[in-house]
Protein backbone atom coordinates (compact mmCIF):
# COMPACT_ATOMS: atom_id res chain seq x y z
CA UNK A 1 0.00 0.00 0.00
CA UNK A 2 1.45 3.21 -0.80
CA UNK A 3 0.39 6.49 1.33
CA UNK A 4 1.53 10.19 0.34
CA UNK A 5 0.70 12.62 2.38
CA UNK A 6 0.08 16.34 1.32
CA UNK A 7 1.44 18.68 4.23
CA UNK A 8 3.90 17.57 6.69
CA UNK A 9 2.64 19.89 10.18
CA UNK A 10 0.35 18.92 12.75
CA UNK A 11 -1.97 16.43 10.68
CA UNK A 12 0.32 15.31 8.12
CA UNK A 13 3.25 14.71 10.62
CA UNK A 14 1.05 13.31 12.84
CA UNK A 15 -0.86 10.80 10.77
CA UNK A 16 3.05 9.85 8.72
CA UNK A 17 3.93 8.82 12.35
CA UNK A 18 0.97 7.44 13.79
CA UNK A 19 0.43 4.97 10.35
CA UNK A 20 4.22 3.65 10.28
CA UNK A 21 3.48 2.95 14.10
CA UNK A 22 0.45 0.73 12.87
CA UNK A 23 1.63 -1.02 9.54
CA UNK A 24 5.61 -1.40 8.68
CA UNK A 25 4.69 -2.19 4.87
CA UNK A 26 2.66 0.94 4.08
CA UNK A 27 5.08 2.83 1.49
CA UNK A 28 4.99 6.16 3.30
CA UNK A 29 5.96 9.66 1.35
CA UNK A 30 5.07 13.21 3.29
CA UNK A 31 5.18 16.07 0.95
CA UNK A 32 5.39 19.58 2.23
CA UNK A 33 6.62 22.61 0.33
CA UNK A 34 7.68 24.95 3.13
CA UNK A 35 11.18 24.21 4.25
CA UNK A 36 10.24 22.02 7.65
CA UNK A 37 8.13 19.56 8.62
CA UNK A 38 6.65 19.05 11.87
CA UNK A 39 7.02 22.66 13.61
CA UNK A 40 5.92 24.46 16.23
CA UNK A 41 3.14 26.95 14.78
CA UNK A 42 1.68 27.55 18.15
CA UNK A 43 5.10 28.91 19.34
CA UNK A 44 5.81 31.12 16.44
CA UNK A 45 4.06 34.38 18.52
CA UNK A 46 6.61 33.48 21.58
CA UNK A 47 9.52 33.51 19.26
CA UNK A 48 8.45 36.59 17.62
CA UNK A 49 8.31 37.55 21.56
CA UNK A 50 11.66 36.48 22.19
CA UNK A 51 10.04 33.84 25.06
CA UNK A 52 11.33 30.91 22.64
CA UNK A 53 14.42 32.15 21.73
CA UNK A 54 15.87 29.90 19.58
CA UNK A 55 14.12 29.15 16.06
CA UNK A 56 15.46 25.96 16.27
CA UNK A 57 13.17 25.45 19.78
CA UNK A 58 10.23 25.60 17.49
CA UNK A 59 11.67 22.21 14.82
CA UNK A 60 9.91 19.31 16.79
CA UNK A 61 10.82 16.80 14.37
CA UNK A 62 12.97 16.88 10.98
CA UNK A 63 13.18 14.96 7.48
CA UNK A 64 16.06 13.02 8.86
CA UNK A 65 14.00 11.98 11.80
CA UNK A 66 10.94 10.83 9.59
CA UNK A 67 13.29 8.51 7.37
CA UNK A 68 15.40 7.03 10.46
CA UNK A 69 13.04 6.45 12.66
CA UNK A 70 9.39 6.59 10.50
CA UNK A 71 10.96 5.03 7.64
CA UNK A 72 8.97 8.07 5.72
CA UNK A 73 10.08 9.21 2.81
CA UNK A 74 9.50 12.47 3.77
CA UNK A 75 10.53 15.59 1.13
CA UNK A 76 10.55 19.84 1.95
CA UNK A 77 10.28 21.97 -0.44
CA UNK A 78 7.97 19.50 -2.61
CA UNK A 79 4.91 20.37 -3.64
CA UNK A 80 1.78 18.78 -4.56
CA UNK A 81 0.54 20.65 -7.16
CA UNK A 82 -1.92 17.91 -9.14
CA UNK A 83 -3.99 15.52 -8.36
CA UNK A 84 -5.81 12.15 -10.50
CA UNK A 85 -8.01 10.70 -8.88
CA UNK A 86 -9.23 8.60 -11.59
CA UNK A 87 -5.57 7.44 -12.15
CA UNK A 88 -4.61 7.74 -8.40
CA UNK A 89 -1.31 10.04 -8.98
CA UNK A 90 -0.18 12.85 -7.50
CA UNK A 91 1.68 15.57 -9.58
CA UNK A 92 4.55 17.24 -7.16
CA UNK A 93 6.72 20.08 -8.31
CA UNK A 94 10.38 20.61 -6.81
CA UNK A 95 10.03 24.37 -5.40
CA UNK A 96 13.65 24.68 -5.19
CA UNK A 97 14.29 23.20 -8.95
CA UNK A 98 10.81 23.89 -10.73
CA UNK A 99 10.51 20.28 -11.90
CA UNK A 100 7.65 18.32 -11.77
CA UNK A 101 7.01 14.36 -10.86
CA UNK A 102 3.89 12.13 -11.21
CA UNK A 103 3.73 9.86 -7.93
CA UNK A 104 1.18 6.57 -8.01
CA UNK A 105 -1.12 6.17 -4.73
CA UNK A 106 -3.14 3.83 -3.18
CA UNK A 107 -4.53 6.44 -0.17
CA UNK A 108 -4.01 10.21 -0.10
CA UNK A 109 -4.43 11.95 3.23
CA UNK A 110 -4.18 15.93 2.56
CA UNK A 111 -3.49 18.15 5.08
CA UNK A 112 -2.23 21.07 3.52
CA UNK A 113 -3.75 23.79 6.41
CA UNK A 114 -4.85 26.83 5.90
CA UNK A 115 -4.12 29.98 4.36
CA UNK A 116 -3.94 33.15 6.12
CA UNK A 117 -6.87 35.60 5.33
CA UNK A 118 -5.20 38.40 3.29
CA UNK A 119 -7.75 40.83 1.89
CA UNK A 120 -6.83 42.91 -1.19
CA UNK A 121 -6.66 46.18 0.63
CA UNK A 122 -4.71 49.11 -0.87
CA UNK A 123 -1.01 48.62 0.57
CA UNK A 124 -1.44 45.51 1.77
CA UNK A 125 1.81 44.42 0.19
CA UNK A 126 3.92 47.21 1.53
CA UNK A 127 7.20 46.45 3.19
CA UNK A 128 6.53 46.31 7.29
CA UNK A 129 3.55 44.38 6.92
CA UNK A 130 3.65 40.77 7.88
CA UNK A 131 1.16 37.72 8.75
CA UNK A 132 2.18 34.68 11.07
CA UNK A 133 1.54 31.47 9.83
CA UNK A 134 5.52 29.83 9.59
CA UNK A 135 8.83 29.95 10.82
CA UNK A 136 10.12 31.94 8.25
CA UNK A 137 7.04 34.58 8.60
CA UNK A 138 8.45 34.72 11.80
CA UNK A 139 12.20 35.07 11.22
CA UNK A 140 11.27 38.19 8.59
CA UNK A 141 9.14 39.79 11.89
CA UNK A 142 12.13 39.82 13.59
CA UNK A 143 14.39 40.84 11.42
CA UNK A 144 12.53 43.36 10.93
CA UNK A 145 12.11 44.26 14.40
CA UNK A 146 16.04 43.79 14.55
CA UNK A 147 16.59 45.93 11.62
CA UNK A 148 13.67 46.50 9.01
CA UNK A 149 13.43 50.25 8.66
CA UNK A 150 16.62 52.73 9.22
CA UNK A 151 14.51 54.53 11.88
CA UNK A 152 14.40 51.40 14.38
CA UNK A 153 17.87 49.86 12.84
CA UNK A 154 19.87 48.43 15.53
CA UNK A 155 17.55 49.71 18.62
CA UNK A 156 17.19 46.49 19.73
CA UNK A 157 20.75 46.01 20.86
CA UNK A 158 20.95 49.82 21.76
CA UNK A 159 23.56 49.47 24.88
CA UNK A 160 24.31 53.03 25.86
CA UNK A 161 22.44 55.73 27.89
CA UNK A 162 18.95 56.68 25.88
CA UNK A 163 17.05 59.10 27.33
CA UNK A 164 14.55 59.13 24.82
CA UNK A 165 13.68 55.94 23.61
CA UNK A 166 11.79 56.29 20.16
CA UNK A 167 8.31 55.04 20.57
CA UNK A 168 8.05 51.51 18.31
CA UNK A 169 4.66 51.34 17.36
CA UNK A 170 2.53 47.93 16.21
CA UNK A 171 -0.95 48.00 14.57
CA UNK A 172 -2.44 44.16 14.62
CA UNK A 173 -4.93 43.56 12.64
CA UNK A 174 -7.78 41.15 13.97
CA UNK A 175 -8.39 40.27 17.31
CA UNK A 176 -8.66 36.80 17.78
CA UNK A 177 -6.50 34.65 20.03
CA UNK A 178 -3.05 34.77 17.54
CA UNK A 179 -3.78 38.78 16.84
CA UNK A 180 -3.73 38.88 20.84
CA UNK A 181 -0.50 36.25 21.23
CA UNK A 182 1.08 38.52 18.70
CA UNK A 183 -0.15 41.66 20.54
CA UNK A 184 1.64 40.65 23.90
CA UNK A 185 4.76 39.72 22.67
CA UNK A 186 5.52 42.79 20.44
CA UNK A 187 4.75 44.54 23.73
CA UNK A 188 7.33 42.47 25.07
CA UNK A 189 10.09 43.70 22.34
CA UNK A 190 9.41 47.28 23.33
CA UNK A 191 6.30 47.69 20.65
CA UNK A 192 3.39 50.38 21.53
CA UNK A 193 0.09 47.76 20.43
CA UNK A 194 -2.87 48.63 18.76
CA UNK A 195 -5.13 46.10 18.09
CA UNK A 196 -7.95 47.15 15.43
CA UNK A 197 -10.89 44.57 15.47
CA UNK A 198 -13.91 44.80 12.80
CA UNK A 199 -16.47 42.32 15.41
CA UNK A 200 -18.11 43.93 17.91
CA UNK A 201 -15.43 42.02 20.36
CA UNK A 202 -12.25 40.63 20.97
CA UNK A 203 -12.24 36.88 21.10
CA UNK A 204 -15.43 36.60 18.75
CA UNK A 205 -15.68 32.52 20.36
CA UNK A 206 -16.54 34.02 23.85
CA UNK A 207 -19.86 35.60 24.76
CA UNK A 208 -19.76 39.43 24.88
CA UNK A 209 -19.54 40.41 28.04
CA UNK A 210 -16.07 37.83 28.42
CA UNK A 211 -14.87 39.68 25.51
CA UNK A 212 -15.41 42.63 27.07
CA UNK A 213 -13.65 41.44 30.14
CA UNK A 214 -10.58 40.60 28.05
CA UNK A 215 -10.43 43.91 26.15
CA UNK A 216 -10.34 45.72 29.40
CA UNK A 217 -7.81 43.71 30.76
CA UNK A 218 -6.05 44.24 27.43
CA UNK A 219 -6.19 47.92 27.91
CA UNK A 220 -5.28 47.65 31.61
CA UNK A 221 -1.93 46.24 30.43
CA UNK A 222 -1.36 49.04 28.00
CA UNK A 223 -2.89 47.37 24.40
CA UNK A 224 -5.07 49.70 22.91
CA UNK A 225 -8.23 48.07 21.27
CA UNK A 226 -10.48 49.59 18.56
CA UNK A 227 -13.54 47.31 17.84
CA UNK A 228 -16.08 47.97 15.37
CA UNK A 229 -13.66 48.93 13.17
CA UNK A 230 -12.47 47.21 9.97
CA UNK A 231 -9.19 48.12 8.38
CA UNK A 232 -9.43 49.82 4.75
CA UNK A 233 -5.42 49.99 4.04
CA UNK A 234 -2.09 50.86 4.24
CA UNK A 235 0.09 53.53 2.92
CA UNK A 236 4.25 54.12 3.74
CA UNK A 237 4.89 57.73 5.11
CA UNK A 238 7.84 59.36 3.95
CA UNK A 239 10.12 57.82 6.83
CA UNK A 240 9.28 54.65 5.54
CA UNK A 241 6.65 54.24 8.37
CA UNK A 242 3.13 52.68 7.93
CA UNK A 243 -0.64 54.36 8.60
CA UNK A 244 -2.85 52.11 8.93
CA UNK A 245 -6.49 53.40 7.81
CA UNK A 246 -9.91 52.08 9.22
CA UNK A 247 -13.32 52.25 7.77
CA UNK A 248 -14.51 54.78 10.35
CA UNK A 249 -12.08 57.43 9.35
CA UNK A 250 -9.38 56.80 11.94
CA UNK A 251 -5.86 56.33 11.12
CA UNK A 252 -2.66 54.71 13.19
CA UNK A 253 0.26 55.05 12.72
CA UNK A 254 2.68 51.84 12.79
CA UNK A 255 6.22 50.76 12.27
CA UNK A 256 5.45 47.58 12.00
CA UNK A 257 1.36 45.89 11.16
CA UNK A 258 0.73 42.27 11.79
CA UNK A 259 -2.19 40.90 9.79
CA UNK A 260 -4.31 38.06 11.99
CA UNK A 261 -7.49 37.98 10.02
CA UNK A 262 -8.38 34.10 10.24
CA UNK A 263 -7.73 31.86 8.56
CA UNK A 264 -9.50 29.78 5.32
CA UNK A 265 -8.90 26.39 4.55
CA UNK A 266 -6.71 25.68 1.81
CA UNK A 267 -8.89 23.66 -0.49
CA UNK A 268 -6.80 24.13 -3.95
CA UNK A 269 -6.10 20.69 -4.24
CA UNK A 270 -9.00 19.17 -3.07
CA UNK A 271 -11.43 21.13 -5.57
CA UNK A 272 -8.70 20.15 -8.47
CA UNK A 273 -9.78 16.40 -7.24
CA UNK A 274 -13.27 17.10 -7.30
CA UNK A 275 -13.97 16.39 -3.75
CA UNK A 276 -16.99 17.57 -2.12
CA UNK A 277 -16.53 20.79 -0.44
CA UNK A 278 -18.80 22.19 2.50
CA UNK A 279 -21.12 24.82 3.36
CA UNK A 280 -18.38 26.61 4.90
CA UNK A 281 -15.58 26.19 1.79
CA UNK A 282 -13.87 23.36 4.14
CA UNK A 283 -13.49 19.76 2.56
CA UNK A 284 -16.28 17.63 3.35
CA UNK A 285 -15.14 14.64 5.61
CA UNK A 286 -16.82 11.76 7.39
CA UNK A 287 -16.12 10.65 11.00
CA UNK A 288 -13.34 8.07 9.59
CA UNK A 289 -11.88 11.50 7.44
CA UNK A 290 -12.62 10.28 4.26
CA UNK A 291 -13.55 13.01 1.53
CA UNK A 292 -16.26 12.01 -0.97
CA UNK A 293 -13.45 10.54 -2.73
CA UNK A 294 -12.79 7.05 -0.76
CA UNK A 295 -9.43 6.83 -1.03
CA UNK A 296 -8.55 10.26 -0.21
CA UNK A 297 -8.74 11.51 3.38
CA UNK A 298 -8.29 15.02 4.50
CA UNK A 299 -7.35 16.31 8.09
CA UNK A 300 -6.81 19.28 9.94
CA UNK A 301 -7.51 23.40 9.49
CA UNK A 302 -8.44 22.27 5.21
CA UNK A 303 -11.42 20.30 6.80
CA UNK A 304 -14.89 20.90 8.05
CA UNK A 305 -16.23 19.52 11.05
CA UNK A 306 -19.38 18.67 12.99
CA UNK A 307 -19.48 21.09 16.02
CA UNK A 308 -19.72 18.32 18.90
CA UNK A 309 -22.44 20.07 20.78
CA UNK A 310 -24.86 21.65 18.17
CA UNK A 311 -23.81 18.91 15.29
CA UNK A 312 -23.41 22.15 12.74
CA UNK A 313 -20.71 21.58 10.61
CA UNK A 314 -18.29 24.48 11.37
CA UNK A 315 -14.56 25.57 10.69
CA UNK A 316 -12.06 25.12 13.70
CA UNK A 317 -8.78 25.93 12.99
CA UNK A 318 -6.79 23.99 16.34
CA UNK A 319 -3.70 21.90 16.61
CA UNK A 320 -5.44 19.28 18.89
CA UNK A 321 -8.60 18.28 16.45
CA UNK A 322 -5.70 17.99 13.31
CA UNK A 323 -4.05 16.20 15.51
CA UNK A 324 -6.66 13.84 16.85
CA UNK A 325 -7.96 13.66 13.44
CA UNK A 326 -4.83 12.96 12.02
CA UNK A 327 -4.44 9.64 14.23
CA UNK A 328 -8.13 8.92 13.47
CA UNK A 329 -7.06 8.92 9.64
CA UNK A 330 -4.50 6.56 10.41
CA UNK A 331 -6.26 4.35 12.25
CA UNK A 332 -8.48 4.22 9.19
CA UNK A 333 -6.17 3.33 6.48
CA UNK A 334 -4.41 1.05 8.72
CA UNK A 335 -7.80 -1.07 9.16
CA UNK A 336 -9.25 0.03 12.37
CA UNK A 337 -12.90 1.50 13.35
CA UNK A 338 -11.43 4.73 14.76
CA UNK A 339 -14.05 7.83 14.51
CA UNK A 340 -13.88 11.47 15.21
CA UNK A 341 -16.40 12.72 17.50
CA UNK A 342 -16.50 16.28 16.56
CA UNK A 343 -15.02 19.84 17.41
CA UNK A 344 -15.68 21.39 20.93
CA UNK A 345 -13.55 24.54 19.97
CA UNK A 346 -11.52 23.84 23.21
CA UNK A 347 -8.68 26.67 23.26
CA UNK A 348 -7.14 28.61 25.98
CA UNK A 349 -4.83 32.05 25.45
CA UNK A 350 -2.10 33.50 27.81
CA UNK A 351 -2.59 37.16 28.26
CA UNK A 352 -0.28 39.40 30.14
CA UNK A 353 -0.36 36.49 33.27
CA UNK A 354 -4.02 35.65 32.91
CA UNK A 355 -5.51 32.96 30.71
CA UNK A 356 -8.72 32.98 28.73
CA UNK A 357 -10.14 29.55 28.02
CA UNK A 358 -13.23 28.47 26.71
CA UNK A 359 -15.26 25.19 25.57
CA UNK A 360 -18.32 24.04 23.89
CA UNK A 361 -21.51 25.91 22.56
CA UNK A 362 -21.65 30.14 23.54
CA UNK A 363 -24.79 32.07 24.52
CA UNK A 364 -24.50 33.18 20.86
CA UNK A 365 -25.07 30.26 18.85
CA UNK A 366 -27.41 28.82 20.98
CA UNK A 367 -29.47 32.30 20.73
CA UNK A 368 -28.73 31.83 16.59
CA UNK A 369 -29.76 28.34 16.58
CA UNK A 370 -33.05 29.68 18.45
CA UNK A 371 -32.00 27.12 21.49
CA UNK A 372 -33.90 28.49 24.41
CA UNK A 373 -33.41 25.12 26.43
CA UNK A 374 -30.50 26.54 28.41
CA UNK A 375 -29.59 28.24 31.04
CA UNK A 376 -26.19 29.59 32.42
CA UNK A 377 -24.76 30.43 35.49
CA UNK A 378 -21.80 33.18 36.27
CA UNK A 379 -19.71 31.97 39.10
CA UNK A 380 -16.31 33.52 40.55
CA UNK A 381 -14.79 30.57 43.10
CA UNK A 382 -10.72 31.09 43.61
CA UNK A 383 -8.36 29.30 42.22
CA UNK A 384 -7.61 27.45 45.33
CA UNK A 385 -8.00 27.39 48.71
CA UNK A 386 -8.37 31.28 49.56
CA UNK A 387 -6.95 30.90 52.72
CA UNK A 388 -3.67 29.64 50.74
CA UNK A 389 -1.25 32.06 49.14
CA UNK A 390 -1.88 33.33 45.69
CA UNK A 391 -5.21 32.64 45.51
CA UNK A 392 -7.02 33.83 42.31
CA UNK A 393 -10.60 34.43 41.53
CA UNK A 394 -11.39 32.91 38.20
CA UNK A 395 -14.87 33.94 36.56
CA UNK A 396 -16.37 30.96 34.87
CA UNK A 397 -20.26 31.36 32.96
CA UNK A 398 -21.27 27.70 32.52
CA UNK A 399 -23.67 26.81 30.22
CA UNK A 400 -26.17 23.92 30.67
CA UNK A 401 -29.66 22.53 29.32
CA UNK A 402 -32.48 23.16 31.21
CA UNK A 403 -34.32 20.08 30.32
CA UNK A 404 -31.85 17.57 31.56
CA UNK A 405 -28.61 18.94 32.95
CA UNK A 406 -26.67 17.73 29.91
CA UNK A 407 -23.39 20.57 29.90
CA UNK A 408 -23.50 23.05 26.23
CA UNK A 409 -20.48 25.34 27.20
CA UNK A 410 -18.08 27.36 29.17
CA UNK A 411 -16.01 30.27 29.31
CA UNK A 412 -13.33 30.98 31.90
CA UNK A 413 -10.93 33.95 32.47
CA UNK A 414 -8.38 34.33 35.58
CA UNK A 415 -4.80 34.66 36.53
CA UNK A 416 -4.78 30.65 37.95
CA UNK A 417 -6.15 27.57 37.46
CA UNK A 418 -8.07 28.57 34.09
CA UNK A 419 -6.72 25.71 32.08
CA UNK A 420 -7.60 22.86 34.34
CA UNK A 421 -11.07 23.89 34.64
CA UNK A 422 -12.13 23.97 30.89
CA UNK A 423 -9.33 21.37 30.28
CA UNK A 424 -12.13 19.46 32.75
CA UNK A 425 -15.61 20.71 31.80
CA UNK A 426 -14.52 20.18 27.66
CA UNK A 427 -13.81 16.68 29.03
CA UNK A 428 -17.15 16.23 30.74
CA UNK A 429 -18.75 18.34 27.58
CA UNK A 430 -17.32 15.21 25.36
CA UNK A 431 -18.39 12.55 27.98
CA UNK A 432 -22.19 13.79 27.74
CA UNK A 433 -22.04 14.86 31.44
CA UNK A 434 -24.49 17.05 33.30
CA UNK A 435 -24.23 19.28 36.18
CA UNK A 436 -24.86 16.67 38.52
CA UNK A 437 -21.96 15.09 37.62
CA UNK A 438 -19.95 17.61 38.11
CA UNK A 439 -21.20 17.99 41.70
CA UNK A 440 -19.73 14.68 42.12
CA UNK A 441 -16.34 15.05 40.37
CA UNK A 442 -13.58 13.88 42.69
CA UNK A 443 -10.92 15.84 41.83
CA UNK A 444 -7.16 16.45 42.90
CA UNK A 445 -7.42 18.75 46.22
CA UNK A 446 -4.96 20.41 48.75
CA UNK A 447 -4.65 23.65 49.42
CA UNK A 448 -2.12 24.95 46.98
CA UNK A 449 -3.91 23.37 43.84
CA UNK A 450 -8.03 23.70 44.01
CA UNK A 451 -10.73 23.12 47.14
CA UNK A 452 -12.51 21.02 49.44
CA UNK A 453 -15.42 22.03 46.93
CA UNK A 454 -13.67 22.61 43.29
CA UNK A 455 -14.22 25.42 41.23
CA UNK A 456 -16.07 22.09 39.16
CA UNK A 457 -18.00 21.10 41.62
CA UNK A 458 -19.39 24.13 42.80
CA UNK A 459 -20.00 24.97 39.18
CA UNK A 460 -22.11 21.77 39.51
CA UNK A 461 -23.42 22.62 42.95
CA UNK A 462 -24.91 25.61 41.82
CA UNK A 463 -26.23 24.69 38.42
CA UNK A 464 -27.80 21.50 40.02
CA UNK A 465 -29.67 24.25 42.24
CA UNK A 466 -30.92 26.14 40.01
CA UNK A 467 -32.30 22.75 38.56
CA UNK A 468 -34.07 21.39 41.27
CA UNK A 469 -35.28 24.30 42.41
CA UNK A 470 -33.17 25.07 45.07
CA UNK A 471 -31.83 28.39 43.94
CA UNK A 472 -34.40 30.01 41.58
CA UNK A 473 -32.51 32.37 39.15
CA UNK A 474 -32.33 35.85 37.20
CA UNK A 475 -30.16 37.55 35.43
CA UNK A 476 -29.47 41.21 35.15
CA UNK A 477 -31.00 41.93 32.26
CA UNK A 478 -33.96 41.42 33.88
CA UNK A 479 -32.59 41.91 37.86
CA UNK A 480 -34.76 45.10 37.75
CA UNK A 481 -38.19 43.71 37.40
CA UNK A 482 -38.17 42.29 40.55
CA UNK A 483 -37.98 43.90 44.13
CA UNK A 484 -34.49 44.54 44.25
CA UNK A 485 -32.72 43.14 47.49
CA UNK A 486 -29.00 43.86 48.26
CA UNK A 487 -27.79 41.54 51.01
CA UNK A 488 -24.10 43.45 51.31
CA UNK A 489 -22.76 44.63 54.43
CA UNK A 490 -23.06 48.51 54.28
CA UNK A 491 -19.42 49.32 53.66
CA UNK A 492 -19.41 47.47 50.53
CA UNK A 493 -22.29 49.48 49.50
CA UNK A 494 -20.09 52.56 49.54
CA UNK A 495 -17.70 51.00 46.60
CA UNK A 496 -20.52 50.36 44.26
CA UNK A 497 -24.60 50.22 44.74
CA UNK A 498 -27.60 49.31 42.39
CA UNK A 499 -30.58 52.09 42.46
CA UNK A 500 -33.53 51.36 43.68
CA UNK A 501 -32.00 48.36 45.57
CA UNK A 502 -32.82 48.05 49.00
CA UNK A 503 -30.86 46.78 51.17
CA UNK A 504 -30.64 44.47 54.00
CA UNK A 505 -27.64 42.90 55.15
CA UNK A 506 -27.39 39.00 55.30
CA UNK A 507 -26.64 39.23 59.13
CA UNK A 508 -30.45 40.85 59.40
CA UNK A 509 -32.48 39.76 57.31
CA UNK A 510 -34.35 36.88 59.35
CA UNK A 511 -35.40 39.89 61.93
CA UNK A 512 -36.80 42.57 58.68
CA UNK A 513 -38.51 39.63 56.86
CA UNK A 514 -41.74 41.77 57.76
CA UNK A 515 -39.99 45.27 55.47
CA UNK A 516 -39.89 42.30 51.95
CA UNK A 517 -43.19 42.19 49.53
CA UNK A 518 -44.73 38.58 49.09
CA UNK A 519 -46.64 39.83 46.16
CA UNK A 520 -43.43 40.46 44.20
CA UNK A 521 -40.09 38.29 42.49
CA UNK A 522 -37.35 39.30 44.93
CA UNK A 523 -34.14 39.53 43.04
CA UNK A 524 -31.51 39.04 45.69
CA UNK A 525 -27.87 40.55 44.84
CA UNK A 526 -24.24 40.25 46.87
CA UNK A 527 -21.10 40.07 45.76
CA UNK A 528 -20.81 37.11 43.59
CA UNK A 529 -23.83 35.25 44.70
CA UNK A 530 -23.06 32.96 47.18
CA UNK A 531 -24.94 35.56 50.20
CA UNK A 532 -27.43 35.49 47.51
CA UNK A 533 -27.95 32.02 47.79
CA UNK A 534 -28.31 31.56 51.64
CA UNK A 535 -30.65 34.74 51.60
CA UNK A 536 -32.52 33.09 49.00
CA UNK A 537 -33.04 30.12 50.77
CA UNK A 538 -34.00 31.62 54.25
CA UNK A 539 -36.92 33.69 51.99
CA UNK A 540 -37.93 30.79 50.01
CA UNK A 541 -38.84 28.70 53.14
CA UNK A 542 -40.58 31.76 54.55
CA UNK A 543 -42.89 31.63 51.52
CA UNK A 544 -41.17 34.60 49.06
CA UNK A 545 -40.84 34.46 46.03
CA UNK A 546 -37.01 34.71 45.84
CA UNK A 547 -34.12 34.47 43.05
CA UNK A 548 -30.27 35.21 42.81
CA UNK A 549 -29.45 37.85 40.43
CA UNK A 550 -26.16 35.36 38.83
CA UNK A 551 -23.05 36.31 39.68
CA UNK A 552 -24.08 39.66 41.96
CA UNK A 553 -21.76 42.50 41.12
CA UNK A 554 -19.15 40.96 39.60
CA UNK A 555 -21.15 39.85 37.00
CA UNK A 556 -22.68 43.18 36.91
CA UNK A 557 -19.41 45.01 36.24
CA UNK A 558 -18.91 42.85 33.30
CA UNK A 559 -22.40 42.95 32.33
CA UNK A 560 -22.88 46.51 32.03
CA UNK A 561 -20.04 48.21 30.58
CA UNK A 562 -19.44 52.01 31.59
P1 LIG B 1 -0.62 23.01 9.16
O1 LIG B 1 -0.05 22.62 10.45
O2 LIG B 1 -0.71 24.46 8.83
O3 LIG B 1 0.19 22.26 8.03
C1 LIG B 1 -0.16 22.35 6.67
C2 LIG B 1 1.12 22.22 5.85
O4 LIG B 1 0.76 21.82 4.55
C3 LIG B 1 1.83 23.57 5.69
O5 LIG B 1 3.12 23.50 6.22
C4 LIG B 1 1.84 23.80 4.19
O6 LIG B 1 3.06 24.35 3.74
C5 LIG B 1 1.65 22.40 3.65
N1 LIG B 1 1.03 22.39 2.32
C6 LIG B 1 -0.11 23.02 1.93
N2 LIG B 1 -0.37 22.73 0.65
C7 LIG B 1 0.60 21.92 0.22
C8 LIG B 1 0.87 21.33 -1.02
N3 LIG B 1 0.07 21.51 -2.07
N4 LIG B 1 1.96 20.53 -1.12
C9 LIG B 1 2.79 20.35 -0.05
N5 LIG B 1 2.58 20.90 1.14
C10 LIG B 1 1.50 21.68 1.27
N6 LIG B 1 -3.79 25.80 17.59
C11 LIG B 1 -4.03 25.47 18.86
O7 LIG B 1 -4.76 24.52 19.11
N7 LIG B 1 -3.44 26.16 19.89
C12 LIG B 1 -2.61 27.20 19.67
O8 LIG B 1 -2.07 27.80 20.61
C13 LIG B 1 -2.35 27.59 18.34
N8 LIG B 1 -1.54 28.63 18.08
C14 LIG B 1 -1.29 28.96 16.78
C15 LIG B 1 -0.45 30.04 16.52
C16 LIG B 1 -0.17 30.40 15.21
C17 LIG B 1 0.71 31.55 14.94
C18 LIG B 1 -0.72 29.63 14.14
C19 LIG B 1 -0.41 30.00 12.73
C20 LIG B 1 -1.58 28.58 14.38
C21 LIG B 1 -1.86 28.23 15.71
N9 LIG B 1 -2.73 27.18 16.00
C22 LIG B 1 -2.98 26.84 17.30
C23 LIG B 1 -3.42 26.44 14.94
C24 LIG B 1 -2.69 25.16 14.60
O9 LIG B 1 -1.36 25.44 14.36
C25 LIG B 1 -3.34 24.56 13.37
O10 LIG B 1 -4.69 24.29 13.68
C26 LIG B 1 -2.68 23.25 12.95
O11 LIG B 1 -1.35 23.47 12.64
C27 LIG B 1 -3.40 22.69 11.72
O12 LIG B 1 -2.73 21.56 11.25
P2 LIG B 1 -2.78 21.22 9.69
O13 LIG B 1 -1.97 20.01 9.50
O14 LIG B 1 -4.17 21.22 9.23
O15 LIG B 1 -2.09 22.45 8.99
Amino acid sequence: MKVIIVGGVAGGASCAARLRRLDEQAEILMVERGPYVSYANCGLPYHVGNVIEHESDLLVANEELFRRHFAVDCRTGCEAIGISPQDKTVELRDVSTGEVSTEPYDTLVLSPGAASVRPPLPGIDLPGIFQVRTVPDAREIREWIERGSSFLAGMEKYSGFQTVRPAMRAVVVGGGFIGLEMGENLMRRGFDVTVIEMADQVLTPLDPEYGRLVQDFLGLHGVHVVVNDGVAGFAQSDDDSLTVSTQSGASYPADLVILALGVRPDTTLAKMAGIEIGEHGGIRVDEQMHTSDPDIFAVGDAVEVRDFVTGEWSLIALAGPANRQARIAADVIAGRDSRFRGTQGTSIVELFGAAVAWTGANEKTLNRLGDTDYEKIYLYPNSHAGYYPGAKPIAMKVIFRKSDGRLLGAQAVGEDGVDKRIGDLALAIQLGATVYDLEEAELCYSPPFGSAKDPINFAGMVAAGVLRGDMPLCHWDSASDGFLLDVREKAELAVEHVPKAVNIPMGELRARLDELPRDREIHVICRSGQRAYTATRVLLQHGFDAHVVSGGMLSHAILSPS
